[in-house]
């Protein structure tokens, strides 16, 4: 059995960019204290639409003004000095207030927020093909469920670059949550994929068909396969240099480096 038990889609994303990168993180488990300004802002984000969404759950219609305050409370408390900001010229405040008109653009797009949600930041624990060896997981950000076996699972999004209706369409991560979700109860009849770009309030949605849900499941265990053999070859991860390096925290272990990344200085 391989010392990666259960594999994300990020993760086998990450190794599909950079093997080495890969390697480093989830089979060496080098864990750096440092994090981008980019990943903290979209996580502080998915706490407040997580607190919105537990407080309608509760059967409480918070005002907007509470959810931008239980963001500034959560942003505060957990910051920490190892947040790198790599762009030259962009500020911690700046990010704060991306953050602030993310939510308080996905709140007016959405209230009263009539959805029947049946669960927020669902963790998901699945098989491929229901075989044991091939154990992924993930985090749903939200999945409605209108009663009758019509599901929509929801993710959001911070990020700069939106996903086009191409993109989405051949975007795999949502679609392995349908995986999951077909798997784990009976009486799925449908299921939409929705995307949230909170900072442009774009929302694209997309479907899968059954014979594409086994492409990417035969593509996700290739990719096991791949790494299995590597690992039990011994044989090396290549480091595969990118754009992505700018934002890497392995150049200390990284063999195309040397020394610890000039992108990454600005610490706050
Ligand atoms: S610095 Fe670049 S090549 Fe090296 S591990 Fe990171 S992403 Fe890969």
């Amino acid at each position: 059995m391989s010392i990666l038990e259960r594999f994300s889609y990020s993760g086998l994303e990450s190794y599909k960019k950079c093997p080495a990168q890969f390697k480093f993180r989830y089979i060496d488990k080098i864990r750096k204290p440092d994090e981008g300004i980019e990943a903290f802002t979209g996580k502080r984000v998915h706490e407040a639409l997580e607190f919105l969404y537990s407080e309608v759950q509760s059967g409480r219609l918070p005002f907007i003004d509470g959810i931008l305050d239980h963001y500034e409370d959560i942003w505060k408390r957990k910051w920490h000095d190892r947040i790198a900001i790599a762009k030259r010229g962009e500020r911690k405040e700046d990010y704060f207030h991306l953050g602030e008109d993310c939510i308080a653009r996905f709140y007016r797009k959405n209230q009263p927020f009539a959805e029947r949600v049946e669960g927020i930041e669902l963790e998901m624990d699945f098989m491929l093909d229901g075989d044991e060896s091939y154990r992924m997981k993930g985090i749903m950000d939200r999945l409605d469920h209108d009663g009758n076996g019509n599901y929509e699972i929801h993710d959001y999004k911070t990020g700069k670059r939106a996903l086009s209706q191409n993109q989405a369409d051949k975007d795999g991560q949502l679609a392995l949550y349908q995986i999951a979700l077909e798997q784990q109860r009976e009486d799925v009849q449908d299921v939409s994929l929705v995307w949230h770009f909170v900072r442009y309030g774009i929302v694209v949605k997309s479907k899968r068909t059954k014979e594409q849900l086994q492409q990417l499941t035969g593509s996700m265990k290739k990719r096991i396969n791949e790494i299995r053999l590597h690992e039990k070859q011994g044989s090396t991860f290549p480091a595969k240099e990118s754009i992505l390096c700018n934002w890497c925290y392995y150049w200390e272990e990284c063999p195309q480096k040397q020394g610890s990344n000039p992108f990454i200085p600005n610490y706050q």
